[in-house]
């Protein structure tokens, strides 16, 4: 069964795997990122909840988003496996998701810490989900819809820094806690993205 997890700081490349990933293997691809944004521009309830958080590059309450994804992992598609990516983000998360489902394998998808601060700084989003990195995508539009693409506002500097100290406090403990679990794969995340995703493969076809 194909119970993904992706773990890695922010700008490793979780999304940009998860994206090739979850159309190889035909199973959703749940980034809670992009649900919070989505609601943001919606401006439902959760978004504007979510954007106070989001905006200090703090995490939203655990138990909001458990609730988001209690409700997400409970829809259909979701039985044939799935891939999640940016949860969980801290202990009580991981917790909270052993209660839902088993996770088959975590992938942990490992980049130097400058790398990721250049992953971060040159990252440009598109509304259809897709992301590049002004560095191999210098133009403005989106490839896949024709969209302008943005610079996310927790993407800039003041934020970012804030975003990493949450990560190696909150989420980078989830490493050992998948380790002890005999369910956690290190992936060489500075490889050009092709050679990340076939290792990635590798990784799930030699484990589940
Ligand atoms: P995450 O979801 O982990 O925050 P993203 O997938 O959004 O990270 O990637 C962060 C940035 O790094 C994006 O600009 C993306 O285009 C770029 N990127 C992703 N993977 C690689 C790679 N293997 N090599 C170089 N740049 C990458
Ligand atoms: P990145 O991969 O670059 O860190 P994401 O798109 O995964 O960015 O997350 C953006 C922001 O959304 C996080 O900084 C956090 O505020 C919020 N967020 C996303 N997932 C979670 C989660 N599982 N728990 C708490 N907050 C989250
Ligand atoms: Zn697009």
């Amino acid at each position: 069964m194909k119970n993904l997890v992706f773990l890695g700081a922010p700008g490793a490349g979780k999304g940009t795997q998860a994206k090739r990933i979850s159309e190889k293997y035909d199973i959703p691809h749940i980034s809670t990122g992009d649900i919070l944004r989505a609601n943001i521009k919606e401006g439902t309830e959760l978004g504007k909840l979510a954007k106070s958080y989001i905006d200090k590059g703090a995490l939203v309450p655990d138990e909001v988003i458990i609730k988001v994804m209690q409700a997400r992992l409970a829809e259909d598609d979701c039985k044939k496996g799935y891939l999640l990516d940016g949860f969980p983000r801290t202990i009580e998360q991981a917790k909270a998701l052993d209660n839902i489902t088993t996770v088959t394998l975590a992938v942990n998808i490992v980049v130097d810490d400058d790398a990721v601060v250049r992953r971060i700084a040159g990252r440009r989003m598109c509304v259809c989900g897709e992301s590049y990195h002004i560095s191999t995508h210098p133009s403005d539009v989106c490839d896949k819809c024709g969209a302008k693409l943005y610079q996310r506002d927790d993407d800039k500097e003041e934020t970012v820094k804030s975003r990493l100290d949450v990560y190696a406090k909150q989420t980078a403990p989830l490493i050992e806690y998948y380790s002890d679990k005999g369910v956690l794969v290190d992936v060489d995340g500075m490889q050009d993205v092709a050679e990340v995703t076939k290792e990635i493969i590798k990784v799930i076809d030699g484990n589940c």
